[in-house]
């Protein structure tokens, strides 16, 4: 095995946290940063006695210097609640994020990963989504700093690959939980488990007839992996999530008998530009990566569940 040095940006958020725990684990030398805005300390703090883990303070709009083999660009607040609070940051996040990144790979001959997002299909008209669907975004509305911020850094990465041959992947991430989600991250699964934990009303927006497909998060980084040991030619983008779709009340219901909780669900206003259905098409994981995620709704909730309540 070859122990590389790997960079992840976002480390010590929800998902980098775990991608650092999977790249030590499989021997090579990583380089955390961070900015903490949503990450925390808390997700890594098992990792600072580690010979090969190295963390750095550093928000990603300014630029950064370092020689590493692979770059995962993570960096950027995922939950709604917290891309909206400060819009303008968020876009400067993917964008000028994109940009730093993207320039140290070209210097340094790296290799690079974007962490997109099914957030660039919108409201999707075209159900499940493919990876060749462009997608339905309101460019003004209350989601677009996140979504054409993350669309417009998959724009950079192509050119960055065309221009200046940089080495790029670009996998697009559907909704994903599991431990170490923070409990106030306002994210629908956190906030299911927390309240029925603390047997609070269960929040549900809208109808609940909304659908998304979720993912474990060792299934997400077992993409994230296979997609960066990919062959060169393959830069994607390539959907990463988990087909199986739900109602939000079909979560709540499989959270209330999980928990056992004596929670009532009560409806909430639906936030405006809420996408209606989301699933993924993962027949280009399937065949290029060959990937396909292992854990189903039911024994990720558990595990959630379990951590949630070590947690709260
Ligand atoms: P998270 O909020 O837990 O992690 C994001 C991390 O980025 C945090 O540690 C935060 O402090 C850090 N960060 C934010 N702005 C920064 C900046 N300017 N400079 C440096 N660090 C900064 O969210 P997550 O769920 O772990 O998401 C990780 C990545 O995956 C994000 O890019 C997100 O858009 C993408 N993604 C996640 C999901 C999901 O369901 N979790 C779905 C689609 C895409
Ligand atoms: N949602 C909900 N109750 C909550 C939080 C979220 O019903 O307490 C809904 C939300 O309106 C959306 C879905 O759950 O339709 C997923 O929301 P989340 O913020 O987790 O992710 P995203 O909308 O970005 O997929």
């Amino acid at each position: 095995m070859i122990r590389k040095k790997v960079l992840v940006t976002g480390g010590s958020g929800f998902v980098g946290s775990h991608l650092c725990d999977r790249l030590l684990k499989d021997g090579h030398e990583v380089v955390c940063l961070d900015n903490y805005f949503t990450g925390q300390k808390q997700n890594i703090v098992h990792l600072l006695d580690n010979k090969y883990f190295e963390l750095i303070r550093h928000d990603v709009t300014m630029p950064f210097f370092t020689e590493v083999d692979e770059i995962y660009n993570l960096a950027c607040p995922a939950s709604p609640i917290h891309y909206q609070y400060n819009a303008i940051k968020t876009i400067k996040t993917s964008v000028m994020g994109a940009i730093n990144m993207l320039g140290l790979a070209k210097r340094i001959r790296a290799k690079i990963l974007q962490a997109s997002t099914s957030e660039v299909y919108g409201d999707p008209q075209v159900h499940p989504q493919v990876e060749s669907y462009w997608g339905h975004v309101n460019p003004i509305g209350e989601r677009s700093c996140y979504d054409e911020g993350k669309r417009a850094a998959e724009t950079l990465f192509v050119n960055y690959h065309k221009q200046n041959n940089v080495r790029i992947k670009i996998i697009r991430i559907f909704n994903t939980y599991g431990p170490r989600m923070h409990p106030n991250d306002g994210r629908v699964v956190s906030n299911f488990i927390v309240q029925a934990l603390q047997n609070r009303d269960i929040t549900i927006y809208g109808d609940g007839q909304q659908t998304r497909s979720f993912q474990y998060v060792d299934d997400l980084v077992e993409g994230m992996i296979r997609m960066m040991g990919s062959r060169d030619e393959f830069i994607g983008p390539v959907n990463i999530g988990n087909p199986n779709e739900f109602t939000m009340l079909e979560l709540a219901e499989q959270v209330i008998k999980l928990t056992g909780t004596k929670s009532k669900l009560v409806k909430m206003p639906l936030p405006p530009d809420d996408p209606s259905q989301r699933q993924p098409d993962i027949s280009l994981a399937k065949k290029e990566l060959d990937w396909a995620p292992k854990i189903q709704l039911e024994e990720g909730l558990k595990k959630t569940i379990d951590y949630f309540r070590s947690v709260i």
